[in-house]
């Protein structure tokens, strides 16, 4: 453990209790142990770092200084009448303004205070550019500097996922080319230097451990201990039994409801499969705030994502899921339901792709976009691989290959004949360099993860399917997470149904209504304000 504080692990009273150790949770720890307050910190898991873990921990912030420090312009305002511009009245006023208003004072203070440390991802255009105040050529996406483990080494075996030594900035989806030279990856793994999520909670576990704040695992909050009205503790559930956890305040960031199938199907607004978290993310921070009372919003909302369910288990029981993010903007693949029929962009950012997967056909009164294949050919597969094999090498055995397209519409069950008609016009549409029906590659974020280097322009992503062998997967309408929750005042504290605070009570993470609607703001969008409310509500609940 680094030097600092004594270790607060042994105590049954804290000033602040932490639930959770994703993003959230550690900076509301990290951010109320250097406001002064004894912090008790309790993760569900086996293991800290919750999703963030799994992320790629890019974090999405307007107004940043890296920002500042490279040149790129951008201000309060810019970065206000972009999420207005995507609100359609689910963003409350007041939570962008503290959003925007955090950045700078959270950054500092990480930078200055803290082993968190941050840079810009050059270039990562946000995910609606062309929007009042959006950014084309980026400047909100930042990510966390690679961390060396050995700086806390008896924790690298307890945080959730395996060592990457990327940074995304190394790799396609970040801009990069995804290959480290070899002398540069053994520098990384002689050092214990990790990117990506790892990288990230690693380093607020580290600013943790420094302020004596070590993580309880296999410590399952379960429900409030409330005296006249106030919040005054938690029971936490270990293997040992149950115990009464007293504290001035307690911090909800236990993460979404994605793998609670009642509360998926009494709130999400459309149809989700195989989450791709941690399998802790159960809801048990909206069943206690449910129970004290909480007035809840933002419950439909999701951080959507289209997947390929891959066979095989996840050796933590989460959805074995490959998020498929470059396999549908490279040119030479579509998207198409089951009538063969193109029906969105497929190039348009994952969580806005959830709209496309939810759209509904009154006469017929069923989702018609699902199910979805990702179709592709021979000349996809030779350029550029997929699902993480080398380019050229065999596509795996669960997806359906055919000869023909006709025998591939066959395999997948759609009307052949629509999926030659589509096929054909996508391929004349490619050749001419518009997409007529669904403008892919119109926006400057559209072929960001495409193939930028050999075909700038919308080139990137537009291509034709001409080669057989023909491909097709099922691609499923999955989430990152869901972002509703008890509905909070600026600093994260609970409100009640009337509005009023629960006194004791805070939320911040997916665990919290998400402060930012149903908008996915840029790369980052969901860690970014995960954040900033972990700190103010961190900061509040130790006041
Ligand atoms: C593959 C992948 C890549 C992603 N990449 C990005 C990215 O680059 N940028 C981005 O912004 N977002 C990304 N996301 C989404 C992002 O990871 C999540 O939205 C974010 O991590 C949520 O943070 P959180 O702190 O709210 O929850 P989590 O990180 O999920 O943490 C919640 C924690 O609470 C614990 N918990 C649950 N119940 C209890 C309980 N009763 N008591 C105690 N603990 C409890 C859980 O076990 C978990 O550890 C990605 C997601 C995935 C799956």
């Amino acid at each position: 453990m680094p030097e600092g504080r004594p270790a607060q692990e042994q105590h049954d009273a804290y000033d602040v209790v932490v639930l959770g150790t994703g993003a959230a949770g550690l900076t509301a720890a990290l951010a109320a142990a250097h406001a002064g307050a004894s912090v008790g910190l309790f993760e569900k898991g086996e293991k800290v770092g919750g999703t963030t873990a799994l992320s790629s921990a890019v974090v999405w912030l307007p107004a940043n200084r890296y920002a500042a420090e490279a040149g790129v312009a951008d201000s309060r305002q810019e970065g206000l009448d972009y999420l207005e511009s995507l609100s359609h009245g689910l963003i409350l006023p007041e939570l962008a303004e503290a959003l925007v208003d955090t950045t700078a004072e959270m950054l500092d203070w990480l930078e200055a205070d803290t082993p968190v440390h941050f840079r810009l991802v050059p270039g990562f255009p946000d995910y609606h550019p062309e929007h009042p105040g959006g950014k084309p050529t980026g400047g909100r996406s930042i990510e966390p500097v690679l961390f060396s483990y050995d700086a806390i080494p008896t924790w690298v075996d307890r945080v959730v996922g395996a060592p990457r030594r990327m940074n995304v900035s190394d790799t396609p989806t970040g801009g990069g080319t995804g290959v480290l030279a070899a002398d540069e990856l053994a520098r990384r793994e002689e050092s214990g230097l990790e990117g990506l999520g790892r990288a990230l909670v690693g380093s607020l576990l580290a600013g943790c451990l420094e302020q004596g704040v070590v993580p309880q695992t296999r410590a399952r909050a379960t429900r409030q201990v409330v005296e006249a009205d106030r919040v005054v503790g938690v029971e936490v559930e270990g293997p040992d039994g149950v115990r009464t956890v007293r504290a001035r305040s307690v911090v909800l960031a236990t993460g979404g409801f994605e793998y609670d199938a009642e509360l998926v199907r009494d709130f999400l607004r459309g149809p989700v499969r195989s989450p791709a978290g941690v399998p802790t993310n159960t809801g048990d921070g909206l069943r206690m705030a449910m129970r004290v009372g909480a007035r809840l919003g933002n419950m439909r909302e999701a951080w959507w994502v289209p997947v390929v369910e891959l066979p095989g288990e996840r050796a933590d029981g989460g959805s074995n899921v490959f998020l498929v993010l470059r396999e549908r903007t490279l040119p030479r693949s579509i998207v198409v339901n089951d009538q063969g029929r193109r029906f969105t962009n497929e190039a348009a950012n994952y969580n806005a792709l959830g709209g496309a997967f939810h759209a509904f056909d009154p006469t017929r009164f069923r989702y018609v976009n699902q199910p979805a294949h990702l179709v592709f050919d021979e000349g996809f597969v030779q350029r550029y691989g997929c699902f993480g094999n080398a380019p050229g090498t065999p596509v795996p055995d669960f997806i359906h290959r055919a000869g023909s397209l006709a025998e591939l519409a066959g395999l997948i069950g759609v009307p052949a004949r629509a999926l030659d008609e589509t096929v054909q016009r996508w391929n004349t549409m490619a050749a001419a360099g518009h997409d007529d029906d669904f403008d892919r590659g119109d926006s400057a974020y559209d072929g960001w993860c495409g193939d930028r280097t050999q075909y700038p322009g919308v080139g990137a992503t537009l291509g034709p399917l001409d080669q057989a062998p023909y491909y097709a997967v099922e691609l499923v309408g999955s989430t990152l997470g869901t972002k509703g929750g008890p509905r909070t005042d600026v600093d994260g504290a609970v409100l009640d149904v009337d509005g009023d605070r629960i006194e004791g009570l805070f939320a911040a993470g997916n665990a919290m209504a998400g402060p930012t609607g149903m908008v996915y703001g840029g790369a980052g969008g969901t860690l970014g304000p995960a954040m900033v409310f972990g700190y103010r509500a961190g900061r509040a609940a130790a006041r």
